[in-house]
């Protein structure tokens, strides 16, 4: 769940460093030896490294995009370029939670939104799949049942209490995903907030008990 904190994988974050490294080896002094060599090592007959870095995916779509590569549109590509990875992800019908989550890849507001401990920890454990977090717990209320995630959804009367279409699967995790990115202005917006986040904090709080 990188997506969260807009962390990068590995790959992406080597694939950066290499077309940033790529890029100053582009603008060195014309005195300098990686300069002087430059025209030989851009040659696929020189199997260099230098050749091999810039067949990465994230070099060849800065130059096929960009006039001009500087760092500011390397890391613009980089950015396209996870969101991309990231919408095939959620596409895929084996990444069920990342559907939930925000489309775009962008540091989750339930990791620095004004919250207790407790608020956060729910938050978070709901986004990551752990409350509820097995199928081996049954619903106290529902003795038959097995606390699964639209069970609780069904259970605690999500719809009703968050004022949602019945049509959203997950009425928490939309809600979550209408959280402010930025800091909120003082304006009307934050409204519906004052109702809805009591709410959803006493929901999480009821199935944190019942999991319990
Ligand atoms: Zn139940």
């Amino acid at each position: 769940m990188l997506n969260l904190t807009k962390l990068p994988t590995m790959t992406e974050k080597a694939q950066l460093l290499q077309a940033q490294f790529l890029l100053r080896s582009l603008n060195l002094p014309l005195d300098t030896l990686l300069s002087r060599l430059l025209p030989h090592v851009r040659l696929s007959s020189s199997n260099s490294n230098w050749y091999r870095l810039s067949k990465s995916s994230l070099w060849r779509q800065c130059q096929a995009t960009a006039d001009s590569i500087t760092r500011r549109s390397i890391r613009q590509m980089s950015l396209k370029l996870r969101n991309e990875t990231l919408a095939r992800h959620r596409a895929a019908p084996s990444h069920t939670l990342l559907t939930h989550c925000r489309p775009t890849v962008c540091i989750d507001p339930i990791l620095w939104l004004p919250m207790t401990q407790c608020e956060r920890s729910r938050c978070l454990r709901w986004r990551l799949g752990w409350l509820p977090s097995d199928y081996s717990t049954v619903c106290p209320l529902h003795p038959n049942r097995s606390l699964t995630k639209s069970h609780a959804i069904q259970c605690l009367r999500m719809h009703h209490r968050l004022m949602m279409l019945e049509t959203i699967d997950d009425p928490l995790s939309f809600l979550l995903n209408l959280l402010p990115t930025r800091r909120p202005k003082p304006t009307s917006k934050g409204t519906p907030w004052t109702i809805r986040w009591p709410a959803t904090c006493t929901i999480l709080f009821e199935l944190d008990f019942l999991q319990h």
